[in-house]
């Protein structure tokens, strides 16, 4: 029996390394063969499904490493499901995901995963990945990480910030580092320091400073470097040990990572499009509005984005995922009015992120195989997926976007398919838009349809970062 074949024929084939006119075959799940469009061995290709791309681009499906489907905060969960939020990704242009499973305070990290597979698993319409959240480091949950790391969940997140909740102290980083030293773990961290946020905090809220903006005021830049540099340190202690920074907002921290870099060191840094395109002019919009655009770290003065731009250019900021963490603006934003510090972290985006990344191509912010090496290559071998994500090669799965890089339109929650009640980018027009997605050779929208199915989206155990020294 023979597998379905299906052909592209007739795009600019974009990946992190080259821009080619080509066909592409796909045999069942995986791509078998590229070839010059026009070229006998294209012309001799037969197929059950063909797709045109003329004058579209044919592109790697999005691989977003930072998501947070269904997570528990502040008394409330976010407002996407797998089946909700990986529904919105696929009409986004995204093919995987990786979410955090969440090790409970007192629990192991196998209860934390197990539940997470639960929630997961026949509900997701692309690929998905788990990472772990350590909340709690102690000798047994270390040695669970080795097993883990075996099993294909090969990144830890631990917290700078959030005392109580998920923080983490600065001898728990330590072991915690020193194991995936030696495991071939990545560390992921949200560096901000929560102790001296905590602090501003109360103090803004007894001097009545209690507006969405006061969250990005207290949330001072100089505490998310100060905690990226400790971070850093940190990890040359542990030996050297991996270190990926999340959400990085802030010009001082990206210059902590480009100082740790230009000395040789495996620190990578992440940054979101919130941070690209939205600044603290938003968090100040009035009668609450801003509650919109409350997350960690928080969103900075627009003078900051130059200097993100300029990282992502350089590579010290090596990947842009979106920390999608949607609540809804009625009846969860709102639970912190009258205190920003109960508004629930997290903001709606993976739908946005090809979109918007592709607008910085036409903005001149990037090229267009940066963008493609931001958004699916480096994510893919980041986190121990390439070549099966992140591009499009014989043997690699199927995920291909078709994109039209002319369609204009209009980025509304009137339109958007993630599960919340509002638009973090509303009214923006951007031109570019993924027309037809396909997962392991399976269409998954298309043509302005969604076709896919819940349940269709495997869950992938990972190798370990293939950018350690
Ligand atoms: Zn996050």
């Amino acid at each position: 029996m023979s597998l379905p074949r299906t052909v592209i024929r007739n795009g600019l084939v974009i990946t992190a390394a080259e821009e080619v006119h080509a066909d592409v075959l796909i045999e069942g799940e995986r791509v078998v063969a590229l070839a010059a469009t026009g070229s006998s061995a294209a012309q001799a290709w037969t197929a059950e499904t063909e797709y045109d791309a003329t004058g579209r681009y044919v592109v790697p499906g999005g691989v977003d490493a930072h998501t947070h489907m269904e997570m528990p905060f502040g008394g409330t969960k976010a407002a996407d499901t797998f089946e909700t939020g990986t529904r919105a990704a696929a009409w986004g242009g995204t093919t995987t995901i990786i979410d955090f499973a969440i090790q409970s305070v007192g629990g192991t990290l196998r209860d934390g995963l197990d539940a997470w597979h639960a929630k997961a698993e026949g509900n997701c319409s692309i690929d998905y990945g788990l990472h772990m959240i350590m909340a709690d480091v102690t000798e047994d949950s270390l040695k669970e990480m080795d097993v883990l790391v075996e099993e294909g969940v090969t990144s830890f997140k631990l917290f700078m910030a959030y005392p109580g909740v998920f923080y983490s102290d600065d001898g728990r980083i330590l072991r915690a580092m020193q194991r995936a030293g030696g495991n071939g773990g990545l560390v992921m961290m949200h560096a901000e320091n929560g102790i001296a946020i905590d602090v501003l905090v109360e103090q803004a809220l007894a001097a009545g400073r209690t507006d969405p903006r006061y969250h990005g005021e207290v949330r001072r830049e100089l505490l998310e470097a100060e905690a990226t540099h400790r971070a850093i340190q940190l990890s040359r202690v542990a030996g050297g040990a991996p270190l990926y920074i999340v959400h990085v907002s802030a010009e001082q921290a990206v210059a902590e990572i480009a100082a740790a870099r230009r000395l040789g060191l495996n620190v990578f840094g992440e940054t979101c499009p919130q941070y690209l395109f939205l600044s603290t002019d938003n968090l100040a919009e009035p009668d609450f509005e801003g509650a919109k655009y409350v997350c960690s770290t928080p969103l900075r003065p627009r003078e900051h984005q130059a200097a993100l731009w300029r990282g992502l250019r350089t590579d010290d900021l090596s990947v842009v995922s979106t920390d999608h963490c949607p609540f809804c603006f009625n009846g969860q934003k709102e639970l912190g009015r009258g205190d920003f510090s109960k508004i629930p972290n997290g903001m709606p985006g993976v739908e946005n992120r090809m979109d918007l990344l592709h607008q910085a191509v036409l903005d001149g912010n990037i090229s267009r195989r940066r963008w493609i090496e931001l958004a699916c290559a480096t994510p893919a071998r980041m986190f121990g997926l390439y070549p099966r994500k992140g591009t499009i090669a014989p043997g690699a799965d199927a995920d291909i976007v078709i994109f039209d890089p002319h369609e204009r339109y209009t980025m509304s929650a009137a339109t958007h398919h993630m599960n919340v009640d509002y638009s973090a980018y509303e009214g923006k027009q951007v031109t570019g838009r993924a027309r037809t997605v396909l997962s392991r050779g399976a269409a998954v929208v298309h043509d302005g349809e969604y076709v896919g199915r819940p349940g269709h989206g495997t869950y992938l155990p990972r190798g370990t970062s293939q950018y350690l020294i």
